[in-house]
């Protein structure tokens, strides 16, 4: 049966699986897949090459008032496009990382990401994975996951993702940068990361996909009363 017109919205800490999850569940249900947290890298990576944050995290406000130009939407479902340079990769690096969560923390970044996700969802049946989704994106989306896993299985779930990547990341420091990333995204006056009272918890420490996808057809039926 089809699965009605509804937004999902998929949060949690940072490499939870989160995307792998969300990419699934657009697939099975024919939703578009949205990534929310590859908006705030795009965000970061302008920054960087324009020279609008430094060492010191330190963000100009002049970065404002620049980003009415900036151009960043995803092209073949889930690339993201700078203009016409597709920056899939780049914002996927730990210098892009590095520097994520502080950008992600002023408001006015948030609220221009924001108008730009309310712009790609406009037509609804839309997966979108992040921070915020459940609680500021979309507070009144129809089905909310909370995703968690264990402190270890995410740092090697990242470490994995950015070594096929052709990086050579020290596992140390990627544990080190999730374990930032939570802290500062939690910690954030705007829009921090917290479970919205009426998400599911997903708890995929130990879960093949196979199950997770079992798991949120369960929640559908069970919230829904459909079978799909
Ligand atoms: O999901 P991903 O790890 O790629 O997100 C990168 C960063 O973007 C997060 O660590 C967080 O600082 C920020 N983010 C956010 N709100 C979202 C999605 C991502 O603040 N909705």
């Amino acid at each position: 049966m089809r699965v009605p017109d509804i937004i999902i919205a998929v949060d949690g800490y940072s490499s939870t699986g989160k995307s792998t999850f969300a990419k699934l569940v657009a697939k099975a249900f024919g939703f578009l897949y949205l990534d929310s947290g590859a908006m705030y890298r795009g965000v970061t990576l302008f920054a960087q090459e324009q020279g609008y944050i430094n060492g010191a995290n330190e963000i100009s406000p002049a970065l404002e008032a620049a980003l009415e130009g900036l151009d960043l939407h995803f092209e073949n479902g889930t690339q993201l496009f700078m203009g016409d340079r597709c920056i899939e990769g780049v914002i996927r690096t730990m210098a892009v990382s590095n520097q994520v969560s502080p950008v992600a923390a002023v408001p006015w970044v948030r609220k221009w990401v924001d108008e730009r996700l309310h712009r790609f969802s406009e037509n609804g049946r839309v997966v979108m994975d992040g921070r915020d989704i459940g609680t500021t994106v979309f507070p009144n989306a129809e089905l909310k996951v909370f995703m968690i896993a264990s402190d270890q299985v995410r740092a090697q779930r990242r470490f994995d993702e950015i070594a096929a990547k052709g990086e050579n990341p020290v596992f140390e420091e990627v544990l080190k940068n999730l374990l930032e990333r939570d802290y500062i995204d939690s910690h954030r006056e705007t829009s921090p990361l917290v479970q919205a009272p009426d998400a599911f918890v997903l708890d995929n420490s130990e879960m093949t996909l196979t199950e997770e996808i079992a798991w949120v057809q369960g929640v559908i039926q069970g919230k829904f009363g459909i079978l799909c």
